[in-house]
């Protein structure tokens, strides 16, 4: 039975356990419910306050956390403390970041590897999942604070373009904060369902939606129709934000007082002190024409049109995104019906400008641009709640997933672009006689050959009677949940011994990684194409090899002489062609054999030979 509860500060009746909408945001943070009588989506604030905490955490010399304005305010007077943007660092490597670790006012542990990256505050390392989980705890007691009942169900908001190890990542900093995340949703999304899109089950529209952040720009194509939400295609760059703006601000001001980077990388409150200074202008520079502060007896000012000059090339990125993300979609400007505009950037005129003269039309911003992505996360909890049973939401994979067949070869099970929740189901069989385990090895991209693509997971199906080779009957299949993660079972049918994983790749790809990766299989399709042409000649000759070397061996006795002859011979030849770059030389001499075996093989046909020459095997 459910428990009533009295809302103190209200005074209304309410479920006692609430559901609420989580933004983890890279610069800000925030928490929305549906409001118990207006029925609207409203972010949480603190008397007075902003709904908005900063995504900042600082350290004492202790060790102990503070989190948001408090801990903003430590980013001058102790950088190396005070830890922001975690989010970038979310399921990555330092490998991932390299690039950019000048960034960080703090120590990003550089062990130049593949595993995830940690942040050093004195002699603590924490990773960006601890971080995070100090943030979500914060909200959580925020939210407890204000609704004056606890908070433990939660929709947490993520980037389109977040993968599973990200994804995952997020889930792990809800758990570490003691709460039970339902659903990982994405922001483009949950901004949607914020501007009560789809709302209508007759509606059919097609939105873009431009989100420009503190320190993440995307774009995604969304399509409603029959009250479903379906992401046709997103773009963007991890790297690209209102930081970025800050960041340009500073370098002109340096130049500008003749300031050194070296100067500016040895002084940590210098180079903290013009970042907040630059954030300031920026956000002056949105509503007047100029910004003037003085600053230790120098004087920082900047016009809006220098600024605009600044940040064009900024500007100029993203519309080359929304290029690529109509492209992908198969669409142009034309089509689109509505563009949402999400992320405290977007307030930047010039930024408002660029992409309604993009779009052909005016942008949307009535509903305030940080709060939009939460606002929508509390519409998605109220969904689940089970207090509007009419929609279904729909994503999209960025990249193919499949497994490694014979011969290095990728199958992919769920193709890139596919909605997601999905599940792919198919069957494989074994390579070897008596073959007792299967190894699984999960990819993920485009190319042809698992080499060239990105290894998730391995696992070996393991106690697979012992069973002629091709008899067993494996069936592998691919589960992609509503969060996006993956969840891979293989399942032997005949015995039903089965195994399964829950994919959560060590490392997370950026989104120029996704586009290269993209790009190298367009690039490389037709050799990727012709060498899998090949692997699969070669494949199908080695097997046959097998199944006829095995059922001369156990029919001797009814060929005669000459049958075994040619059947040597004929095999011999394949097997000189097996070591030739050439597919069509193959299939002739694989022909060849067949007819040299189809008379006798016919006569006895085997069971198991049939079940051997149909359907692909994994390596074992
Ligand atoms: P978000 O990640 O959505 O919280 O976006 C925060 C970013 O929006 C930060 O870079 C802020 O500096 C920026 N921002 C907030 N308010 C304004 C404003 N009035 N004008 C320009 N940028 C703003």
């Amino acid at each position: 039975m459910a428990k009533i509860g009295i809302n103190i500060a209200t005074g209304s009746l309410q479920q006692a356990e609430m559901i609420v909408g989580i933004d983890l945001g890279t610069t800000n943070s925030l928490v929305a419910i549906i409001h118990p009588e207006s029925k609207q989506p409203v972010a949480l604030k603190e008397h007075n306050g902003s709904s908005l905490v900063p995504s900042i955490v600082h350290f004492d010399g202790f060790g102990n956390p503070t989190v948001g304005e408090a801990a903003k305010a430590f980013m001058e007077t102790d950088p190396q403390n005070t830890i922001f943007s975690a989010k970038r660092l979310m399921g990555k490597s330092f490998r991932d970041i390299k690039e950019n670790a000048g960034f960080f006012t703090y120590k990003v542990i550089d062990d130049d590897a593949d595993s995830l990256v940690k942040v050093q505050v004195g002699n603590q390392f924490y990773s960006p999942i601890d971080l995070s989980s100090y943030i979500l705890k914060e909200l959580k007691q925020r939210a407890e604070h204000i609704l004056k009942t606890p908070v433990s169900k939660v929709v947490i908001t993520v980037p389109a373009y977040f993968n599973d190890a990200q994804r995952q990542a997020t889930r792990d900093a809800g758990k570490l904060a003691g709460l039970d995340v339902l659903r990982i949703v994405n922001e483009p999304t949950a901004a949607s369902l914020a501007y009560g899109l789809g709302m209508n089950k007759e509606e059919e529209k097609t939105i873009a939606v431009y989100d420009l952040g503190g320190g993440t720009f995307d774009i995604s194509i969304l399509r409603i129709s029959n009250g479903i939400f379906e992401v046709l295609s997103t773009n963007g760059n991890t790297y690209l934000g209102g930081d970025d703006m800050d960041r340009a601000i500073v370098q002109y001001w340096m130049e500008q007082a003749g300031i050194s980077l070296e100067e500016l990388k040895q002084n940590k409150e210098l180079s903290q002190g013009l970042r907040l200074r630059a954030e300031e202008a920026k956000k002056q520079l949105s509503g007047q024409d100029s910004f003037s502060v003085d600053w230790n007896g120098d004087q920082l000012s900047l016009s809006r049109e220098t600024f605009e000059s600044l940040i064009r090339p900024l500007i100029e990125q993203t519309m080359q995104s929304c290029s690529n993300a109509l492209k992908d979609a198969g669409l142009t400007t034309a089509d689109i019906d509505t563009i949402v505009m999400v992320g405290g950037s977007t307030r930047v005129p010039a930024v408002k400008n660029a992409v309604s003269e993009f779009f052909g039309k005016p942008v949307n911003d009535s509903v305030n641009p940080d709060e939009v992505v939460a606002l929508g996360a509390a519409v998605q909890a109220d969904i689940l709640a089970g207090n509007n049973k009419d929609f279904l939401l729909l994503d999209i994979t960025p990249l193919s997933l499949g497994i490694e067949t014979m011969g290095g070869l990728m199958d992919v099970l769920i193709p890139r672009n596919a909605k997601i929740p999905t599940k792919v189901g198919r069957q494989y069989t074994t390579q070897k006689d008596g073959q007792s385990d299967m190894r699984i090895s999960v990819f993920q991209g485009e190319r042809d050959l698992v080499k060239d693509n990105r290894k998730l997971a391995e696992f070996s199906l393991k106690g697979i009677p012992g069973m002629p080779a091709g008899l067993p009957k494996v069936e592998v299949s691919f589960l992609i949940n509503a969060d996006g993660i993956l969840v891979v079972k293989a399942k032997e049918l005949r015995s039903g011994v089965a195994q399964e994983i829950e994919v959560k790749p060590q490392y997370g790809l950026t989104d120029e990684e996704v586009e290269k990766m993209l790009m190298d299989s367009l690039t490389h399709a037709k050799e990727d194409m012709q060498v899998r042409a090949l692997v699969e000649a070669r494949t199908e000759g080695e097997q046959i090899l097998d199944v006829t070397e095995k059922f001369i061996g156990k029919n001797a006795s009814l060929l005669t002489k000459e049958e075994i002859t040619a059947t040597a011979t004929a095999m011999q030849v394949l097997q000189l062609a097996l070591t030739m770059d050439d597919k069509n030389l193959i299939h002739t001499k694989i022909e060849e054999l067949n007819e040299v075996t189809r008379p006798f093989a016919e006569r006895a046909m085997d069971a198991a030979i049939s079940g051997a020459l149909k359907g692909k095997s994994i390596t074992s």
